[in-house]
């Protein structure tokens, strides 16, 4: 069976990218491969990203690391969404490190019985104000630690992709306290770990012990307003979305375009109908984006819908039925990228990649 859409994801491009955020941070690197590896394949993209350097894999969810180990990986694995009331035995059973946020989940897991302690890493909120102890921190103490063993402490700036912005020396400072606390107990040997990709790229001094980089790792910039492209930053984008054409056809001057006709044709051209849509991960209020045929841009017209979307490949367009079309990549020859759709979408280069649905196969290059 051939493919009417295919995201070609480029391990290399992983590797290469895992290798210069590890030089740049100079420290250990969590890789991020949470919601299957920002889509480009939960397994796949861990085991490139350990060849390229890696020593660490972080996911949200407990059942992400549950396939990794299934998946054969030993490396350590951090889960940081694991709610109370999770199945906490099956985490220490597949020796994965868990990340603890409340007194209660605390409790939980070091009610689990099995030969050695629960490994937990602390997650700390230092003014992201989201997840992490805040209210209950100064109520720790070491009796509530007794039953699980302390591997690391963790937290999560908020505008990281801001550098400069005084939040940041805030929560790095709160950050410095936490750790300090936490010391103060004796746990002296804490991995402690807050910079996501734009601090890695951007602040050493919160480098600490180990980095956790999802974006930057798959090629992308945290913001090219503010820390500039991919290829500024050094990165190489490893995704690249493809669509076959389903059909092109010529149409005259004042042709309405799909739902709503909210799109007319100007002048007599060529449209060509991409076989992907919204149940594919291509937003809807998607408008100034589209898709490139041989380095030619070719802009959506009209609204998308489920499974296709229409884009006005011009007149003199020489593509055809049955051709493929890059809806993006890494913009080095002339197509869109991952941030054109973000911006033409009111959303970021993450949410592009992370929601190209299951329909889509992805292909592994070497
Ligand atoms: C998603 C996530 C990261 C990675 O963030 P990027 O901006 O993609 O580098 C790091 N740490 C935590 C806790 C996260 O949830």
């Amino acid at each position: 069976m051939t493919n009417r859409a295919e995201a070609v994801v480029n391990l290399s491009a992983i590797k290469a990218n895992v290798a210069t955020l590890k030089a740049k941070a100079g420290v250990d690197l969590m890789a991020v491969v949470k919601a299957d590896a920002y889509g480009h394949g939960l397994v796949p993209v861990a085991k490139a990203a350990l060849d390229g350097g890696a020593t660490w894999l972080g996911v949200a969810l407990l059942e992400e690391a549950i396939t990794l180990r299934a998946a054969g990986i030993t490396a350590p694995i951090l889960a940081w969404l694991v709610p109370p009331g999770s199945d906490f035995q099956s985490a220490v059973d597949n020796n994965i490190d868990i990340a603890v946020a409340s007194i209660k989940a605390l409790d939980e897991v070091s009610a689990v019985k099995c030969s050695k302690r629960p490994r937990v890493h602390l997650e700390v909120d230092t003014g992201m104000t989201r997840g992490g102890f805040l209210d209950e921190w100064p109520k720790i103490d070491a009796l509530h630690l007794h039953g699980v063993e302390i591997v690391g402490i963790f937290s999560h700036f908020a505008r990281a992709d801001e550098p400069g912005q005084p939040q940041n020396l805030s929560q790095l400072n709160r950050f410095k306290k936490m750790v300090a606390s936490l010391e103060s107990f004796g746990y002296p040997h804490l991995i402690r770990h807050l910079s996501n990709s734009a601090a890695t790229l951007v602040d050493e001094a919160s480098s600490f012990d180990m980095v956790r980089t999802g974006i930057a790792m798959y090629g992308l910039s945290p913001d090219v307003k503010t820390l500039g492209t991919s290829k500024g930053l050094g990165l190489i984008p490893a995704m690249t979305l493809r669509a076959k054409l389903h059909l092109v056809k010529k149409v005259p001057a004042g042709s309405p375009v799909g739902y709503g006709a909210t799109a007319v044709t100007e002048s007599a051209t060529k449209l060509g109908l991409v076989a992907m849509g919204y149940a594919d991960g291509i937003p809807r209020v998607a408008q100034s984006a589209g898709v490139s045929f041989l380095g030619e841009k070719a802009p959506i017209i009209g609204r998308v819908s489920m499974d296709q979307f229409v884009v006005d490949l011009g007149a003199d367009s020489t593509a055809q039925s049955g051709d493929w079309v890059t809806v993006f990549g890494s913009g080095a020859d002339g197509e869109y990228t991952s941030d054109d759709w973000g911006a033409a979408s009111g959303s970021i280069n993450y949410e592009i990649v992370t929601r190209i649905g299951p329909r889509v196969p992805r292909i592994y290059e070497l």
